[in-house]
């Protein structure tokens, strides 16, 4: 299968190139390796895809519609994975139009590019944000989707609606998928498990906010790939039109997420307990019945095994290697 991939010099996109490269498909990567974060270790995690013989890479801002459909125009991909996004609850507050461009312009062109070139599959990154403030148990694909706490989380709901529209007009197959706070190596520096962990190395405090009264359904990297990989090679028994979450299914409270990060350092956190930051929501739960019954999705890394792996990952790369800055 030749299968395009935005947003390869992503964190999950990285991984999940490297998971399908490995098994063998050809992969073309998309990414505008913009600023949000450290370009360093997006060109890193680029550096370890480049060598493979069945990967490409064009540096291509989606929200550019000639250059979208000229790499389409010029490509016949079997498959879209659209991962590249503005991502990022608490900067949708601070810079809401980059939401706008990428996630929705962005996203339009990847949609009609798929549409003008006949590429009968689109699977695209959605979020857990989507279900936005509620505490009334695991959030199930049926729940109520209308009250997005942030732009971000609008967007990505938007995202689900546009892909429903494509695949009732014009058959194409679209699935979005609803990620739950993915950690792991190679990871994102604007998440908070990041941060706490450069600030924990560094003996500073580690701002905590609703004063720890967080839960959240933390997912490592490594299941969501291979829960993408299932959901490939089964996509042909799958409807038309399908949203699933991918989650961990086991939610965390903060404070035992940092003892596990804790213990994966092998230091101490300082504690600065704020307030609830706007946008933010405070539970996030995954059903995953849906992913488990239809594609065999079975998430199997723990927190502390995941969280072991990401602080192994990080002194590696940070300490040892010396690399300057992390955002
Ligand atoms: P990431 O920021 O590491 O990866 C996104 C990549 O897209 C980046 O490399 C960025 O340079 C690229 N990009 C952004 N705008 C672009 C544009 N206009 N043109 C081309 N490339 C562009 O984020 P991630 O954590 O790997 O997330 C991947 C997807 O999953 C995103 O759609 C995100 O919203 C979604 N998601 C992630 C999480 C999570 O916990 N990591 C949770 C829910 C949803």
């Amino acid at each position: 299968m030749k299968i395009l991939i935005t947003g390869a010099a992503g964190f999950i996109g990285f991984h999940l190139s490297k998971l399908l490269l490995d098994k063998g498909d050809e992969i073309f990567g998309v990414d505008s390796v913009n600023g949000y974060y450290s370009t360093q270790i997006k060109q890193d995690r680029l550096e370890i895809l480049k060598p493979y013989q069945n990967f490409s890479f064009a540096g291509v801002n989606i929200c550019n519609r000639t250059d979208v459909e000229a790499l389409f125009a010029s490509n016949s991909f079997d498959l879209v994975i659209h991962l590249a996004a503005q991502p990022g609850v608490r900067y949708s507050l601070d810079a809401p139009h980059k939401y706008a461009e990428s996630n929705l312009i962005g996203f339009m062109n990847i949609l009609e590019a798929t549409r003008q070139q006949q590429i009968k599959k689109l699977i695209f990154a959605s979020s857990s944000s989507v279900y936005g403030n509620r505490t009334d148990g695991a959030f199930s694909e049926s729940c109520n989707t209308d009250h997005p706490e942030s732009l971000y989380a609008a967007t990505k709901k938007a995202n689900e609606v546009m892909a429903y529209s494509y695949a009732q007009q014009f058959g194409i197959q679209t699935i979005g998928l609803r990620f739950f706070s993915v950690y792991g190596p190679w990871g994102r520096p604007d998440m908070a498990y990041f941060n706490f962990t450069k600030k924990i190395l560094k003996g500073e405090p580690i701002p905590v906010f609703n004063q720890g009264e967080m839960v959240r359904d933390f997912t490592y990297v490594d299941d969501i790939t291979a829960g993408v990989n299932q959901l490939i090679e089964n996509i042909d028994h799958l409807d038309n039109y399908k949203i699933y979450n991918l989650g961990n299914h086991q939610p965390v409270k903060i404070m035992d997420f940092i003892k596990s990060l804790e213990t994966a350092i092998g230091r101490k956190a300082k504690i600065d307990y704020l307030p609830m930051q706007a946008g933010d929501v405070v539970f996030t739960c995954a059903d995953i019945s849906a992913a488990q019954k239809d594609f065999g999705y079975s998430p199997r890394i723990g927190i502390q095994e995941g969280l072991n792996q990401f602080s192994r990952w990080y002194k590696h790369y940070f300490l040892e290697y010396n690399v300057k800055s992390s955002n």
